[in-house]
């Protein structure tokens, strides 16, 4: 965990300032991960974490472009094969082979609303999802998840405010929007 938040520490990755996240809450700090998986060396570091986590697995899969990233390293590592939902990918005709044991990787999960997608979408082509690597779990309460287990490589809950409540807007502090790095806004 010290060589993950050196290595955060390093790239720029945790950001402090005054976001606006996806829920419309408003947070004091951001993990832009983009930063350290930027580099093929920092980005298997950072994945060497997520060894520990991966189980039995025999596929990988990502809801997001940076961890992508992250599961395609954990494949490689482990031998495993990483689905890639990604175009020309053939949504309809593919089904895992019954015995498929799924891992799905992220980067950073706040809310788990990518985990959410990222189930669904093992499930409904017959997968199984045997858990979360998640490399920066940002929840109130770390541990499983929707029962299934989650492993952390840092938990680090995020304080989130209301507008009204939230000390920076009340400083006067200009507010952006979290850097989004997927399209379907899932984060
Ligand atoms: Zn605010």
């Amino acid at each position: 965990m010290e060589h993950l938040k050196a290595l955060l520490a390093a790239s720029g990755a945790f950001l402090e300032g005054h976001y606006r996240l996806e829920n419309g809450l408003h947070a004091l700090s951001y993990y832009d991960c983009s930063r350290l998986l930027q580099y093929p060396q920092t980005a298997a570091q950072a994945a060497e974490e997520l060894l520990p986590g991966a189980g039995r697995a025999t596929h990988t899969f990502a809801p997001s472009i940076t961890s992508l990233i992250l599961a395609f390293e954990i494949a490689r590592r482990l031998g495993l094969h990483m689905i890639l939902d990604a175009p020309p990918f053939d949504e309809e005709s593919f089904r895992f082979e019954p015995e498929a044991r799924v891992l799905i990787v992220e980067d950073v999960v706040v809310t788990g609303r990518s985990l959410d997608y990222a189930t669904d979408w093992v499930r409904r082509r017959g997968g199984q999802v045997i858990g979360y690597a998640v490399l920066i779990d940002r929840r109130a309460e770390g541990g499983a998840y929707r029962g299934i287990p989650l492993r952390a490589a840092l938990w680090d809950p995020i304080s989130t405010f209301t507008p009204p409540q939230c000390p920076a807007c009340r400083a006067g502090l200009p507010l952006t929007g979290a850097p989004a790095n997927y399209p379907k806004g899932l984060r």
